[in-house]
């Protein structure tokens, strides 16, 4: 099958601003970024989207959350960030494999569009 489009930014095939990365996961800046500050935190292992994660993802899952957390602090964003999950092409999603997008920098309107 072929490759996601994050799973080549994984495997270094194509070229990202890499922000953080662990056996778990990978954090990259946007390349159209809808904030100041805008990253993806991406699971290596491909989940094509959040409704096709199992039991067995949930380590994973919570990983996810406390990357964002982390980074947050290393990026000194003052506890204020969104983060998003675009799950499926109707919500949003335009690359079928998991991600959190994580938005700072600017106020953030509520609700979303
Ligand atoms: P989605 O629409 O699936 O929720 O989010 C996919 C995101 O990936 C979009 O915000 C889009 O700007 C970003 N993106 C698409 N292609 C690339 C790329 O080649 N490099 C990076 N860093 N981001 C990308």
């Amino acid at each position: 099958m072929s490759q996601t489009l994050f799973e080549k930014i994984i495997n270094k095939e194509i070229p990202a601003d890499i922000l953080y990365e662990d056996d778990i996961s990978i954090v990259i800046k946007d390349i159209s970024p809808q904030a100041p500050t805008h990253l993806l935190i991406i699971p290596k292992k491909v989940i094509p989207k959040l409704s096709d994660a199992t039991k067995e993802d949930q380590e994973i899952l919570g990983h996810l959350m406390l990357v964002a957390v982390k980074i947050s602090d290393d990026l000194g964003l003052d506890e204020t960030f969104r983060l998003v999950v675009n799950n499926g092409a109707k919500a949003g999603q335009s690359v079928f494999h998991l991600h959190l997008h994580l938005l700072s920098g600017r106020n953030l309107n509520w609700p979303p569009g």
